[in-house]
């Protein structure tokens, strides 16, 4: 039995479909994700799950427990859910230690204030109890929010974009900060971002979706490696689709120029639904083409970006396809310069011409 399971549920507002059919499961203790463009439903989801929203068909069960269906709406309170949001939502008025102990009304006053202390040394900010909101910076006051759902050891914590009002740097030293801590206390918690560094630095399992939809509800390896469609291919990472013949089930060759006209790649799990020369769009990513001095097939490059530790360079094969090259940026090469490279992959993920499902 997963810890929190979604079945098939559906929501509109008005005649908007907002969720359609969507399901996902969720392990005890691991932290999920639901990443996907502006508007694809990820917030109203949380909202379901939360009890905010009702649904209008399926099933929401936490713990093994039906909380929400068409018939039934267990409200918010009951649901023992902790929430953090994109804005803090801390009380002005409570200091840091007021704002973690409110979850705890009911409490003994000694057993609230050793929760208090445990809550503000497991989020680093074991000094800072006195303090209000307004004295402290914005990466303090979302550690201080996620103290405060975390506190009465919800059942099921949810973050919806709770780094988005951070700037870039603390944004990604946060994340690694707030998995350790979520990781820590071995709470089952769901993530919304639209950020995929975000969701790679923080979840165990993605959702990955599209008009209400999850496309693929994969690890990050395989939703990078083996996405199943060309919607999720495109949205993970960076990569081109070039043409490619099918050999055999377990070969598809890849035209990468004029001077090496063919090389053989293995296809992930074979390409069993496509019969010899069948032609199918092969999806490299920048990674997969590594520069090689020794490699007759050459490559102009066009663009170049710096990115520090490696650059992604954009280049020309000599048929005038394009491809992406990531390398470590001690591999410094002009634009115009012609260099060596060749193909580093253990397999490749195809797609037929007249589908978006790929063939793994
Ligand atoms: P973002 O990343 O921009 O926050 P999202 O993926 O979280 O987007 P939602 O906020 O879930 O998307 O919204 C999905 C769709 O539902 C959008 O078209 C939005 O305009 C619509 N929507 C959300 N809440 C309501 C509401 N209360 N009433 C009517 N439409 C709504």
């Amino acid at each position: 039995m997963s810890h929190l399971e979604l079945a098939d549920i559906d929501l509109a507002f008005g005649t908007h479909s907002v969720v359609r059919k969507l399901s996902l499961r969720l392990e005890k203790g691991r932290i999920g994700c639901l990443l996907g463009p502006s508007g694809c439903g990820k917030t109203t989801v949380l909202r379901c799950i939360a009890g905010f929203e009702r649904v209008a068909g399926g099933e929401v069960r936490l713990d093994g427990e039906l909380v929400s269906s068409a018939a039934l709406h267990t409200p918010p309170e009951q649901r023992r859910i902790g929430m953090v949001f994109q804005d803090y939502a801390l009380f002005p008025h409570l200091t840091v230690a007021g704002n973690i102990a409110f979850g705890l009304r009911g409490m003994a006053a000694r057993e609230r204030e050793a929760r208090v202390a445990e809550l503000l040394a497991i989020v680093g900010l074991a000094e800072q109890g006195g303090k209000y909101p307004h004295e402290m910076s914005g990466g303090q006051q979302q550690r201080v929010a996620l103290a405060r759902a975390l506190a009465p050891r919800p059942a099921l914590l949810l973050l919806d974009e709770p780094f988005s009002n951070l700037d870039v740097e603390l944004r990604e030293r946060l994340s690694h900060e707030v998995r350790d801590i979520i990781k820590a206390t071995g709470t089952t918690a769901v993530l919304v971002t639209h950020d995929q560094h975000e969701a790679f630095a923080v979840a165990d399992d993605i959702g990955i979706m599209n008009e209400g939809r999850i496309q693929q509800w994969d690890t990050p390896y395989n939703l990078y490696h083996r996405p199943r469609n060309r919607f999720v291919a495109d949205f993970i990472g960076q990569g081109v689709l070039l043409p490619g013949t099918v050999l055999d089930d377990r070969q598809v060759r890849v035209e990468l120029g004029t001077l090496h006209s063919a090389i053989p790649v293995e296809c992930g799990s074979g390409c069993h639904n496509c019969a010899r020369g069948c032609t199918v769009d092969v999806l490299l990513r920048p990674d997969d083409i590594v520069h090689d001095d020794a490699s007759t097939l050459k490559a102009r490059v066009v663009k170049k970006a710096f990115r520090g530790a490696d650059i992604l360079y954009t280049l020309a094969l000599p048929s005038g396809t394009r491809v992406l090259s990531l390398v470590p940026s001690h591999h410094n090469h002009a634009i115009g310069e012609n260099i060596g490279i060749r193909l580093d992959v253990d397999h490749v993920v195809t797609f037929h011409d007249d589908s978006s499902e790929a063939l793994l």
